[in-house]
């Protein structure tokens, strides 16, 4: 590289293979979300980027410092070289960046050799105008600038790496991944009772302002403009302190075995239902003599949802079952909301009381559960959920595992292979007589 000339083509496939490799964390499955392209990931680190290198770039960079060393030589090496000048200097380019150094008007933006300006008549207001004003204005860079003293924070560079893409508005919460066309359902996992956004998370939840000791945090400030005055405050004691509470907070919304611990956080400020922290069920267990139990599963194929619903008695012994479709829904929580209001419906209809729901679906779960209003698109299901529950009499919500759940996720399954649509009395449909007794 630093004796030849890459071509463009290979410099660009080297970069798109990096920021692949950077996106996916440098998993086996290298597919994960680019939240930034590798232009933006090669500001310097100063500007808000990470400083990598762009590939075309370092070449010439690394030919020119060569040039330098060999002097007058008029080898192969040495003419090679000299191409790289020349390149270099037909190939010079200005980098605009945040836009405000660079002039709208009377610039040469066009790559022509013959005439590079633009002939278009300049409104004598617009005359002084910078690109900037073209820029969008919802880029943080424009917002926070304190990247010289967020690279230098005394914590852990993966924690400086969590603050960068807060400040860059490129962390994975739900309400980012869904403008990435990612679809996971359900608003916060720690309060989930409103849209996961970096701000809620960090700042406006429950659990964050309970470990923040205020009841408001960003004084109606945007998380990035928060985060650029403490970050710039003279001492790093509360930059600090902000760092451990992200840390903590995204750790915890992360880590799938700390989820009993947010259970009990709920159960001490708003979950009433003591079966939310009762080990969870890892298999299907009997209900109680003069209980019933149902299970509940929905599924999402390519253009339908599906559920399935099977209730069983106290000896294990097949009841009633049901499976339906749900129409083109692509959010999965929905599509378990959704399977549990029709299952609910059903089970008013056929005159069952005494029951106990199961689902693998914790948010839902945790939602039905809670005192607390429901304000996500979820909750007014939750409500009607709540309505038909009251009309049955004597109806509880408990989450299971996968495994516990496992019929009704065949049954949920079926109705999109089979034209399996109904309910069954007595005798269990074919996919799923073979899993029950009856
Ligand atoms: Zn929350």
């Amino acid at each position: 590289m630093s004796v030849y000339l890459l071509p463009l083509q290979i410099c660009d496939s080297i970069e798109k293979l990096m920021n692949r490799f950077w996106w996916s964390s440098g998993g086996e499955r290298q597919n994960g979300i680019h939240w930034l392209s590798w232009s933006r990931l090669s500001i310097p680190k100063k500007c808000g980027g990470m400083g990598f290198k762009k590939i075309h770039e370092f070449n010439i960079a690394l030919l020119a410092k060569q040039d330098a060393k060999l002097g007058g030589n008029p080898s192969y090496i040495w003419r090679s070289i000299l191409a790289g000048q020349h390149v270099l200097k037909s190939g010079v380019a200005r980098t605009i960046g945040d836009g405000v150094g660079s002039k709208i008007w009377g610039w040469p933006w066009l790559a022509d050799p013959v005439d590079s300006n633009l002939h278009t008549a300049c409104i004598e207001e617009l005359k002084d105008a910078t690109v900037s004003g073209l820029l969008d204005a919802d880029d943080s860079q424009l917002v926070f600038t304190a990247w010289e003293r967020l690279w230098k924070l005394p914590v852990p560079p993966k924690v400086r790496n969590l603050l960068w893409r807060c400040a860059r508005n490129i962390l994975p919460v739900r309400v980012a991944l869904q403008s990435k066309r990612v679809w996971i359902g359900g608003g916060c996992p720690l309060c989930s009772h409103m849209e996961e956004t970096a701000a809620h998370l960090f700042c406006e939840c429950e659990v964050a302002r309970h470990l923040w000791g205020e009841g408001d945090v960003l004084h109606g400030r945007a998380l990035s403009e928060f985060m650029d005055t403490i970050i710039s405050s003279p001492t790093a004691d509360r930059a600090m302190l902000m760092a451990a509470i992200f840390w903590v907070l995204w750790s915890t919304r992360n880590e799938w075995k700390v989820q009993r611990l947010i259970e009990n956080w709920k159960a001490v400020y708003c979950v009433s239902n003591a079966s939310l922290i009762s080990p969870m069920p890892t298999a299907w267990t009997c209900p109680t003599p003069g209980v019933l139990k149902c299970n509940i599963d929905a599924t999402i194929f390519d253009n339908d949802a599906g559920y399935g619903a099977v209730v069983c008695d106290y000896l294990g012994l097949f009841v009633v079952a049901k499976c339906d479709q749900l129409g083109f829904v692509r959010d999965p929580l929905l599509a378990e909301s959704l399977a549990i209001k029709e299952a609910l419906t059903w089970i008013k209809d056929i005159g069952h009381h005494n029951i106990i729901l199961e689902s693998d679906c914790l948010n839902f779960c945790l939602s039905f559960n809670s005192r607390s209003i429901d304000f996500s698109y979820i909750g007014s299901i939750v409500k009607q959920c709540h309505s038909i529950a009251r009309n049955i009499g004597n109806v509880s919500v408990r989450h299971v595992q996968r495994s516990a759940n496992h019929v009704a996720h065949v049954l949920a399954r079926a109705t999109g292979s089979l034209c399996v649509w109904g309910s069954w009395d007595s005798f269990p449909p074919d996919c799923i007589a073979s899993l029950l007794s009856f």
